[in-house]
């Protein structure tokens, strides 16, 4: 429940495999607050910086080539191996209004071939030679990588500047990926009543802004997506001065300056769709709902709140919800499952959690699954006890810091991973932070206090929040 809220993976469907883990790593890793994605920030972005690397901190460099492209190295030599992950500013947000699911439908696409390497030669080619390739989509962004030997990475950056540039978009193609991306959305969402309802709950939450549409789509706008909309998708979003590539492993800058200027130095900038500021109009009163399915395997209490974000709250907002998040239901020691599992004996699972990596707001989540013979108004009353109390009174320090050790600790050792560090830059560069907000983050949360853990808890507002209940039932 706690899991990433919207994204969605690619055609290969690796549900549980690489891109899972770096999405749910990247959540630990968003930065700092003053680096609001403003206008003139991502003006900044799209201007070339010398070709040069530039060093940015903590052993990563930072240049673009003429074309726009942004690149990022980061050397790590402790194999002969590298991750290439190329990141776009084009995600579910971006949809056409009525083509909800553009986006992510336009990630299958890309696996679909060029006139050069068609049908699934992409694939193909990166697993003969001993490499991995997927692809993941989530409200900001698209990103697409390859895990390879060192010596295969010139080949990998030839094969992903083919598909950048000249994607074949024929009918042919996009009508079976379509049936390929409803399919998957029947199967992941439809047939899964705990994504519905957050699918219900988020279309609630954000009112009118985008994301309120699920990354997937619904189904009947996917319907609608045809080979006008996908050409013209192409066209606006994808091009090199609207991508960042992320380079990590047994390479050094230079290398990849050079791979990267034969690869992708060709392939020339576009005129580039610009993006929707959405606005975040106010919310006026909570909303309530109750989903009754027949597939529901156990009852469920969840809320989302909307929070502020890396992005758009004040210095110290989102590493305060983070650090209360994880105090709050971040583990089983935490005071959500004490309380409700341990010591009322209400609940079997109950646990929160804060995504503050989004360009615009960010979600504050709790839930709690009854005991048998519990009713779900009765557990919510004691979550909302939890909460309360929170927000009236300082955390202990003791259990502040064991919060604080956790969070930190589990990033510390997931960037051990090359694909989850990555992924934690590429995901903090796509949506306008800095290297720099990712390197603080362990110290910005260390500074975290008491009185920031409650400011957190005060901020949580019911007006600002979606209930709903999961009612196993009716018929089937
Ligand atoms: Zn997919």
């Amino acid at each position: 429940m706690t899991g990433s809220r919207h994204a969605v993976f690619s055609l290969i469907c690796l549900f549980a495999a690489a891109p899972a883990a770096a999405i749910a790593d990247a959540q630990f890793d968003k930065a700092l607050a003053q680096q609001a994605d403003t206008a003139a920030n991502r003006r900044k972005l799209s201007q070339p910086a010398p070709l040069n690397p530039r060093q940015s901190g903590n052993n990563t460099f930072q240049f673009a080539l003429a074309n726009g492209l942004q690149v990022l190295v980061i050397p790590d030599h402790r194999a002969p191996v590298a991750t290439q992950m190329l990141w776009f500013r084009v995600g579910a947000v971006d949809d056409p209004a009525g083509i909800s699911g553009l986006a992510h439908f336009f990630e299958h696409m890309m696996f679909r071939g060029t006139r050069q390497n068609p049908d699934d030669t992409f694939s193909q080619t990166i697993a003969r030679n001993g490499g991995e390739t997927n692809a993941f989509t989530d409200h900001d962004y698209t990103a697409f990588y390859e895990q390879i030997a060192k010596d295969r990475l010139p080949l990998a950056m030839k094969l992903e500047a083919d598909r950048l540039a000249n994607l074949d978009l024929s009918d042919a193609h996009v009508g079976p990926e379509r049936d390929v991306v409803l399919e998957e959305r029947r199967m992941r969402v439809d047939n899964e009543p705990q994504a519905l309802m957050g699918e219900q709950m988020r279309a609630a939450l954000h009112l009118s802004h985008p994301y309120g549409r699920p990354v997937i789509g619904w189904a009947e706008e996917v319907r609608h997506i045809d080979r006008v909309s996908a050409q013209d998708f192409y066209d606006h979003h994808y091009a090199p001065n609207n991508a960042i590539l992320v380079i990590a492993g047994d390479v050094t800058p230079d290398e990849v300056r050079k791979m990267a200027q034969d690869a992708y130095g060709k392939v020339a900038a576009r005129d580039l769709q610009p993006r929707a500021e959405n606005a975040e109009p106010p919310r006026l009163a909570e909303s309530r709902m109750t989903i009754v399915r027949p597939d529901a395997r156990v009852p469920l209490v969840s809320r989302i709140y909307r929070v502020p974000s890396y992005s758009t709250g004040r210095p110290g907002q989102a590493e305060g919800l983070e650090t209360y998040a994880q105090w709050l239901g971040g583990d089983q020691t935490s005071e959500l499952y004490r309380v409700l599992v341990e010591q009322k004996k209400l609940a079997t699972d109950a646990g929160a959690g804060y995504d503050g990596n989004a360009r615009d707001a960010g979600e504050f989540s709790v839930y709690a699954v009854p005991r048998p013979g519990v009713t779900l108004e009765a557990l919510e009353k004691a979550m909302d006890q939890v909460l309360a109390a929170s927000a009236a009174a300082l955390p202990k320090a003791s259990d502040l810091q064991r919060a604080k050790t956790g969070l930190v600790a589990s990033v510390t050792y997931r960037r051990d991973s090359q694909f989850a560090l990555a992924s934690a830059y590429g995901q903090a560069l796509v949506i306008g932070l800095t290297v720099d907000d990712v390197n603080d983050w362990p110290a910005r949360i260390r500074a975290v206090d008491a009185a920031g853990v409650q400011k957190a808890a005060q901020l949580l507002n019911r007006k600002e929040a979606v209930t709903a209940y999961l009612v196993p039932g009716g018929a089937k």
